[in-house]
């Protein structure tokens, strides 16, 4: 029988050129121009035919290359996002969306890949579209330059279709620089991991394990930390609640100045 780590770095493998594949059914279903959006729970939480596509995609292919998945499932359990960003997909900016496949072990999210398939796609006609980031704990993260926001320059990156109150408090009580609000999990962990921002701030229910297992992973990869807004790890194993329920806080560096100004009357608010 193959060993565990031959099994995951096969999937890793897998996982990359699926990734890939993914990546050009969202730009197919942007270029034939109908989305075919479907609203899941309300107007800002969508689903269009990229992610339906996406999902049967991801899924066929993983059981036909690993059928004997299940059998490990216990064990190593794989979250996947068909499309991270929809809203800002379906209102065409189309960089903020990615493709995430996250991969866990014993709860312990170890292998993420991203897929951007919009990647320079203001670059100009001879630009490459597309990239796919990945990373496995222990061993780094490729396909990207890692930057950091120089240093005491505090920029938050938060989200732009889902924000609330609790949101904008734990936002401003970070004292930052300036604040991005931009679509996506996968999206904003590449702005912390390419320099564009200091801190990911989320204090708020309504993303998922299948946002942040990858992402978790590239950032964690590269030395940054990513907890809920109470500084607790996430759990990835199969029975865990999907729902980030406590709210998403990472940074590649300073974690504990961000985690130390996160209000108190915030941190009540949201139960893990
Ligand atoms: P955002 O930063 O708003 O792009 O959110 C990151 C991920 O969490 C996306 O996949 C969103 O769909 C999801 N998400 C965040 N908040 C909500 C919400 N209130 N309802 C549904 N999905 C959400
Ligand atoms: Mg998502
Ligand atoms: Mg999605």
């Amino acid at each position: 029988m193959a060993s565990r780590h031959t099994v995951l770095m096969r999937l890793v493998a897998s996982a990359y050129s699926i990734a890939q594949k993914a990546g050009m059914i969202v730009r197919r279903v942007i270029a034939e121009g109908d989305l075919g959006i479907v609203e899941k729970t309300c107007a800002t939480d969508l689903q269009t035919k990229a992610d339906r596509l996406v999902q049967m995609s991801i899924c066929s292919s993983l059981a036909r290359k690993f059928p004997k998945l299940t059998i490990i499932g216990e064990e190593l359990v794989v979250w996947v996002d068909p499309l991270d960003g929809t809203k800002e997909y379906t209102e065409g900016l189309l960089d903020n969306v990615t493709v995430l496949i996250g991969i866990a072990y014993e709860g312990k999210a170890i292998a993420g890949i991203i897929n951007q398939p919009y990647y320079n796609y203001q670059a100009g006609p001879d630009a490459v579209l597309g990239r796919t980031i990945w990373g496995v704990l222990g061993l780094g993260a490729f396909g990207f330059q890692l930057r950091e926001v120089p240093v005491g320059k505090h920029i938050i990156t938060t989200t732009r279709s889902h924000s609330n109150k609790l949101v904008t408090d734990c936002v401003t009580a970070m004292n930052p620089d300036d604040v991005l609000r931009v679509g996506g999990a996968g999206n904003k962990i590449i702005q912390l991991i390419e320099g564009k921002a200091s801190a990911y701030v989320f204090a708020s229910p309504g993303c998922k394990k299948w946002d942040t297992c990858a992402p978790e992973v590239i950032l964690h990869a590269v030395g940054g930390k990513l907890t809920d807004i109470h500084g607790n790890a996430l759990q990835y194993n199969k029975e865990v609640k999907h729902m980030n329920s406590a709210g998403v806080l990472a940074t590649l560096r300073n974690y504990d100045y961000y985690a130390s100004r996160v209000p108190e009357s915030v941190k009540k608010a949201l139960v893990p």
